[in-house]
Order: C-alpha cells, then sequence, then structure tokens
C-alpha cells in the first residue's frame, strides 16, 4: 500500500481583521518597480467596503468576477489570457509576483486556475485530472468571503470543460498562503450561508462514514462536523469563526479520505441541470437516509432551524437523455463509490439506484 504524501497550505493567518495583513503580504513578494499583483475578486464586493479596501498599487491588476456560473475552462482561460496581455503591455510579457483569489469557492477556484495556467501552457482543459500540471504556479494567496466548501485547503480547482466537470489536482494547485478572516463573511446571503456551510457538514458525512476513513481524516473530522454543529444548530455567538475552521478542517479531512454518495449525485445535478455545488448537494443529501441516516436526521433539524425549503420534484421534466447522462456522470466517480462501499462498488452501484433516487429529488 501506498501513502498519499499530502501537500498542505505552507502559510496562513487567521483572526478577525486579518484581511489588513494582506499588503505586508505582498510586500515580501514584490521586489522591483514593475511588478505587480492581480487581484481575482468576486463581483460582489465590488461597490462593497471590502471593494474598497483591495490593497492594489496603480501597477496593479483587479479583474472583477462573474460568478453566476461556477468556473469553466473558456473563462479561466479569457482570464489568463487577460492578465498576460496586460503583462506584456506593462511588465515586459513578465508574470505578475502574486495572484489573490478573494470571494468565495468559485473565485478561490478561479484564482487557483488562473495562477496555474500563467505558467503552463495549453488551455486549461487539458489539464482537467490528476497531477497533469508540470510547471509550478505564479505564487497565489486565497481569502474566502463564505465559508464551507474547503477550497482554500484543498489540491484541487474544480472547473466544467467542453466533455466533464473535473479538477485541475495537483500540488502546485494548492495556495501558497491564505488568509482566514471571519469579518468577510458579513453580508453573505442566508441561503447561500447555508447551502455553502452544508457543503463543509456533507464533506465531514461522507468521509466519516466512509471506507477510506482513518485517524488523520477522522481527527479534521470530527472537529469539523462538531463546529458545523455548534453554528448550525446552536447559533454559536462565533459563528463566523466556527465556520471558517470547519470548513478549512473539512478540506483537511476530505484531502486524506474521501466524499461519497451525496458528491457523486450533486456532480450529476450540476453538470446536467446546471445546480451550484451548495445547493444541488443539500438536493441530494435531503435522499440519501438509507446512506447516512444520522447525518440526513440532523440534517433536515438544521433545514428546520434555519427555514431553509428546498426545490422539489426537480428531474420530473427531465428527458430520458439528460438522465442517463446524469446517471453516466455520478457512476463514473469510481472513488467515491468505493468510499461508499468499498472495492465492490461496481455491484451495488447500479443506473436503476440512481435513477431511484434522482427520482425522489
Ligand atoms: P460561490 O463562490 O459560487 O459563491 C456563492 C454566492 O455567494 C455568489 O453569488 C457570491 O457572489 C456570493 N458571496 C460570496 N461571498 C459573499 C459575501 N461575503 N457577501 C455576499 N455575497 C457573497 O459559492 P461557494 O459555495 O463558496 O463555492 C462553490 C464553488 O466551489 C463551486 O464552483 C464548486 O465546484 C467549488 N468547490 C471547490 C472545491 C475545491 O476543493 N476546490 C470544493 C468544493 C466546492
Ligand atoms: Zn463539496
Amino acid at each position: 500500500m501506498k501513502f498519499r504524501n499530502f501537500k498542505t497550505v505552507p502559510k496562513m493567518i487567521f483572526g478577525r481583521g486579518s484581511f489588513d495583513q494582506l499588503d505586508d503580504v505582498l510586500a515580501d513578494e514584490r521586489s522591483s518597480m514593475d511588478d505587480f499583483v492581480v487581484f481575482l475578486v468576486d463581483q460582489v464586493h465590488k461597490d462593497k467596503p471590502l471593494g474598497q479596501r483591495i490593497p492594489a498599487t496603480d501597477k496593479d491588476m483587479i479583474i472583477w468576477l462573474d460568478v453566476t456560473d461556477e468556473p469553466k475552462t473558456i473563462y479561466v482561460d479569457a482570464l489568463t489570457e487577460e492578465v498576460q496581455e496586460y503583462a506584456a503591455a506593462n511588465n515586459n510579457g513578465k508574470n505578475p509576483v502574486s495572484v489573490v483569489g478573494l470571494g468565495g469557492g468559485s473565485a478561490l477556484d478561479l484564482g487557483k486556475a488562473v495562477a496555474l495556467m500563467l505558467t503552463n501552457e495549453g488551455g486549461s482543459a487539458s489539464y482537467q485530472g490528476w497531477d497533469l500540471i508540470k510547471n509550478p504556479a505564479v505564487h497565489h494567496i486565497g481569502i474566502p468571503t463564505i465559508s464551507g466548501t474547503g477550497a482554500e485547503a484543498s489540491r484541487t480547482t474544480v472547473l466544467t470543460g467542453p466533455d466533464k466537470k473535473l479538477g485541475m489536482n495537483s500540488d502546485y494547485t494548492v495556495y501558497d498562503q491564505i488568509i482566514m478572516d471571519p469579518d468577510l463573511l458579513q453580508g453573505v446571503p442566508r441561503d447561500q450561508w447555508f447551502y455553502t456551510g452544508m457543503d463543509c457538514y456533507i464533506h465531514n458525512i461522507e468521509a466519516l462514514n466512509g471506507t477510506y476513513i482513518n485517524e488523520f481524516a477522522r481527527a479534521f473530522g470530527e472537529k469539523s462536523l462538531d463546529l458545523c454543529n455548534e453554528v448550525f444548530l446552536q447559533d454559536h455567538p462565533d459563528s463566523d469563526e466556527k465556520l471558517m475552521m470547519a470548513s478549512y478542517m473539512g478540506g483537511q479531512s476530505i484531502a486524506y479520505s474521501q466524499v461519497g454518495a451525496c458528491h457523486a449525485l450533486s456532480y450529476g445535478l450540476s453538470y446536467v441541470m446546471g445546480y451550484h455545488h451548495g445547493i444541488g448537494n443539500c438536493i441530494a443529501f435531503d435522499v440519501l437516509d438509507d446512506f447516512y441516516p444520522e447525518g440526513v436526521k440532523v440534517f433536515r433539524e438544521m433545514m428546520k432551524k434555519h427555514n431553509i425549503t428546498l426545490p422539489k420534484g426537480i428531474t420530473k421534466d427531465l428527458s430520458e437523455e439528460d438522465m442517463d447522462k446524469m446517471i453516466r456522470t455520478a457512476s463514473g466517480l469510481a472513488p467515491l463509490w468505493e468510499n461508499v462501499y468499498g472495492a465492490d462498488w461496481q455491484e451495488k452501484v447500479t443506473p436503476e439506484l440512481l435513477r431511484d433516487l434522482y427520482s425522489k429529488m
């Protein structure tokens, strides 16, 4: 057996107000007069106080990100080109000294992806997979403004490409620095706060109940789950701090284990029906009583407490062709199902089972 040699984020700052230290962190990267930094910022922050606090010099580039759709390879390639054109015009074609991703999982993934594509030739679609990236990325910094995905901690950037939704998974993908400032969670719409937070809760349930579990993943997963319970069942006064740490630790947990049935189904919903990751997970998790009875029970208590109602009957008008595509997408995620059922998962994960689950959503 070979064990995973797992790269983690080497530098991190945590605490309310720590966003103000971004300027100091960047000062360490800037060495010559012409050096510039690229800020990839969720445009939701553009006219908000946070947008005004970005420590950009007049040499730097701020790109406001459209995250209406979850990140696509064509968007990554267009952003990369924009940065390259700017570098050609202003810095003899020299890459930025740092790329900062500021926002939710979408912005964090775009930050990672652009940092990678600035040093790796060809389109991002050709790197969707495991360890296909050849060259180290430009220095990159991740700063979450909504918590749950664990994208700040993970070695992937999830992209929808021409023929699949799959991450660019590599050691180079991992952020060089993250800044976790709970103040930045202010202003997140309540429903979205819940959906993205549940991504973290579900990561933990899937990891802790999976066949891949080990003490490393359990240590992070159990603590992260405790924090989720405090946030979503008890309305703890330090909820922002707790959710931010839960997200990071949930990311660490699945990095050394795996997600499961909910994520497999949710990938299908997202690829075929365009559901975003957080809400897609919630819709899928709500039909998984047989897989995660206790986890689903507590999830429903959390929904009730926060007055969340999920869309129902979403697959009833779906064409046969789309249903098949969704089933194929979900059943193609071998490691996730192996984490659910073990080595003989293929006997269990039949098209009938998946059709039945999708029909209940
Ligand atoms: P998101 O980044 O798409 O953001 C959701 C919404 O919240 C957006 O409308 C955004 O503008 C808004 N928002 C974010 N911060 C805000 C703030 N402070 N105030 C007001 N509004 C704010 O959502 P997400 O759930 O964080 O991320 C989902 C994405 O993350 C998906 O693309 C998914 O594939 C990806 N993901 C990546 C990983 C990974 O390890 N790389 C893991 C899980 C999910
Ligand atoms: Zn997830």
